[in-house]
C-alpha cells in the first residue's frame, strides 16, 4: 500500500502532531509565514459532526489573523448578552456585551457559537493540498539525538516541500552526520539545551525527521505527558454537551443563559435560527464538581442522572433540551487542567506545543479553544520575527539555535497569558462547585445593595480575560512585529 507520505518529506520543515483546533491554525500559522509544515491527524478523516464550541473576542481576533473570520461569522449568530440565574429561573445578573468596556483594539466584543468541525475544516483549506494527512497517528516524538546532526547545506534551486515555500527559493537537502556542537538558549527561567530538530514515531512505527514538532495531540497527549514541566490534573469534574434543535416561535435576543446550584452549571446558547421552520438550533452543556472518578453508566443512564439533577430547575428551555436529546447524541467528558507557571517554557530542543497537549484549561470560561487558536497565531508569529532577526532569511536557513530560541521565546511569552486563563477559570469552577441556596441567597442580597460589583460577575470585569492582540501580524501587508520585550510587558498586563 503507498505510503500517505510519498513525495512528501517533512526534513527541512515541522510536523504538526494533531489537525483539531491548535493543529490546524499552527498549520495555518506557519504555513503563512514560510515555514513549511505537514500536520498528522489520528482520525481516519476530516470531522464531519460534532459539538458547537463558544468563541469570544480573542478567539475571533485569531480567527481574523488566519483568514477565515468572516466565511464562520456569515454562518453563526452572534450573542449579545449573558444572564445568570438560580434554578427556579429566577435572574441574578444580566450582562449585556454593549455595557463592558471595549475591547482595545477591536470595535466590539464578540461571541459566536460556532459548528466545532468548521474551524478545523475552514482552516484547512487553506492550506496546500497534501498538508494534513489523516488515519496518522502519533506515539512518540523526541528531539534529534545530542551531538549527532544533519547539516544541511543550501542551494538555491529544487522542490522537497509541495507548495508551502512560495515566497522563497527552496533548498535542496543533502544530509551528513557530524558531530555538532549543542547549542545553549538562555531563557527568562531555565537553560534549554538545543537539538538538531525532532523526530516523530508513528504508529505504524515510520519515523520521519522535521526540524522542529508541534504537540497539537490534545490533553491526552502522551508525549506532552512525558516532557511537559507541567502535570495534568483531573479536576474532579464532570461536563456533557449537545447540539439540539427544538421548536422555537422567534429568536428576538440571542443570549447565553447561565444557571446554576447544588454544585452544578447548566448553560446554553443558541447557535442558528431557522425563521421558515421555526426551529432553534441550540448548544447546551451539564457540568457537575467533585465527581470523583464516578462511574456514569451508558449514555442512557447519564441522561437519566442529569434529569434527576436539575429535577425542578425552571430555566428556559434547558429541561426541553435535555428532554430532546438522543442519550447518544450527548457527550461526556471529565475535565482536567494543565496549569502552566507564568514565565516558564513548556519543553527543550526543537519540540513545542499549542493548544490542550500545553495549556488545557477548564471549561469554566469557555477559552480552551480560543486559546488554542491564539497559540498557533503566536508561533507563527514569534518564528516570522526570528528569521526577520536573522537578516530576513527564509526559513530554510534558520539555524537550529534560532528555531530553539524562538520556541522558547513563543512558549515564555504565551505562558504569562494562558496561565492567568487557566487559573481565572479553575477559580470559577470551585465557584460553582461551592454554589447552593446559601450562596444564591447572600449574591442575591448583595446585588439588592448594590455590592455585585465586587464580584466578577458584573459587566466591568466578566469579559476582560478576551481582551487579546497577536504579538505581531503573519500577514506580510500588516504592521511589523512588535519587539519581544514589549510582549512580554504585553503579556504581564
Ligand atoms: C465540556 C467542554 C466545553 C468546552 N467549551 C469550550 C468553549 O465553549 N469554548 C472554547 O474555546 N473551548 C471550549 N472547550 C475547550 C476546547 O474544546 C479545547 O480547548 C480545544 O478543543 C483544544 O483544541 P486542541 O486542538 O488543542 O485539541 P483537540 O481539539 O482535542 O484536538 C486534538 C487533535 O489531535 C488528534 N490526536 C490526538 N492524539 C493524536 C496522536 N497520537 N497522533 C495524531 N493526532 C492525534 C485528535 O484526533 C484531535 O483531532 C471545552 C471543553 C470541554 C471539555
Amino acid at each position: 500500500m503507498a505510503s500517505p507520505f510519498d513525495g512528501i518529506s517533512s526534513k527541512d520543515g515541522a510536523i504538526i502532531i494533531g489537525g483539531g483546533f491548535g493543529g490546524a491554525a499552527a498549520a495555518v500559522a506557519l504555513h503563512k509565514v514560510g515555514v513549511p509544515c505537514i500536520a498528522l491527524e489520528k482520525s481516519r478523516h476530516a470531522r464531519s459532526e460534532g459539538f458547537s464550541i463558544g468563541t469570544s473576542t480573542n478567539g475571533w481576533r485569531a480567527l481574523d489573523e488566519l483568514g477565515i473570520g468572516d466565511e464562520l461569522r456569515s454562518e453563526h449568530l452572534s450573542i449579545e448578552s449573558f444572564t445568570f440565574c438560580n434554578p427556579s429561573g429566577g435572574v441574578l445578573t444580566n450582562i449585556e456585551f454593549k455595557d463592558c468596556p471595549p475591547p482595545p483594539h477591536r470595535p466590539d466584543h464578540e461571541l459566536r457559537v460556532v459548528m466545532r468541525e468548521a474551524i478545523p475544516r475552514l482552516l484547512t483549506k487553506q492550506l496546500p493540498p497534501g498538508a494534513v494527512h489523516y488515519d496518522a497517528g502519533v506515539t512518540d516524538v523526541t528531539a534529534t539525538p545530542s551531538g549527532k546532526g544533519n547539516l544541511l547545506l543550501y542551494t538555491t534551486f529544487g522542490a522537497s516541500f509541495p507548495g508551502t515555500m512560495k515566497h522563497h527559493c527552496q533548498p535542496v537537502i543533502f544530509q551528513r552526520t557530524l558531530d555538532l556542537p549543542r547549542c545553549n538558549t538562555t531563557s527568562r527561567t531555565s537553560d534549554t539545551t538545543c537539538q538538531d530538530g525532532a523526530e516523530v514515531t508513528l504508529e505504524d512505527g515510520r519515523k520521519l525527521q522535521c526540524r522542529f514538532a508541534v504537540l497539537a495531540d490534545g490533553v491526552h497527549s502522551k508525549v506532552a505527558a512525558k516532557l511537559h514541566r507541567a502535570k495534568l490534573e483531573f479536576m474532579n469534574d464532570v461536563a456533557w454537551r449537545a447540539i439540539t434543535e427544538i421548536d422555537s416561535e422567534e429568536l428576538m435576543h440571542p443570549e447565553g443563559v447561565f444557571g446554576q446550584g447544588n454544585g452544578i452549571r447548566i448553560g446554553f446558547f443558541p447557535v442558528k435560527y431557522d425563521a421558515a421552520r421555526k426551529k432553534a438550533l441550540y448548544y447546551w452543556f451539564f457540568a457537575c464538581g467533585d465527581r470523583n472518578d464516578e462511574d456514569f453508566g451508558d449514555p442512557e443512564q447519564q441522561k437519566k442522572t442529569m434529569q434527576r439533577m436539575v429535577k425542578g430547575w425552571t430555566i428556559g428551555p434547558f429541561q426541553q433540551l435535555l428532554e430532546a436529546t438522543p442519550p447518544n447524541k450527548m457527550k461526556i467528558s471529565k475535565i482536567y487542567q494543565r496549569q502552566v507557571v507564568a514565565g516558564q517554557p513548556w519543553f527543550d530542543g526543537c519540540i513545542t506545543g499549542v493548544g490542550d497537549a500545553c495549556h488545557a484549561t477548564t471549561p469554566f470560561l469557555g477559552q480552551g479553544g480560543a486559546i488554542a487558536l491564539e497559540s498557533g497565531v503566536e508561533l507563527g508569529v514569534f518564528m516570522k520575527e526570528a528569521m526577520q532577526a536573522a537578516g530576513g532569511v527564509p526559513f530554510a536557513k534558520l539555524a537550529p539555535e534560532a528555531i530553539c530560541a524562538a520556541l522558547r521565546k513563543y512558549e515564555t511569552v504565551r505562558s504569562e497569558r494562558v496561565a492567568l486563563i487557566i487559573k481565572k477559570s479553575a477559580w470559577v469552577g470551585r465557584g460553582i462547585r461551592r454554589s447552593n441556596a446559601l450562596a444564591w441567597f447572600v449574591m442575591g442580597a448583595l446585588k439588592r445593595f448594590g455590592l455585585l460589583k465586587a464580584f466578577p460577575l458584573n459587566s466591568d470585569t466578566i469579559v476582560d480575560h478576551t481582551f487579546w492582540e497577536p504579538s505581531g501580524s503573519l500577514n506580510d501587508a500588516d504592521v511589523p512585529s512588535r519587539p519581544v520585550a514589549e510582549k512580554a510587558q504585553h503579556a504581564e498586563e
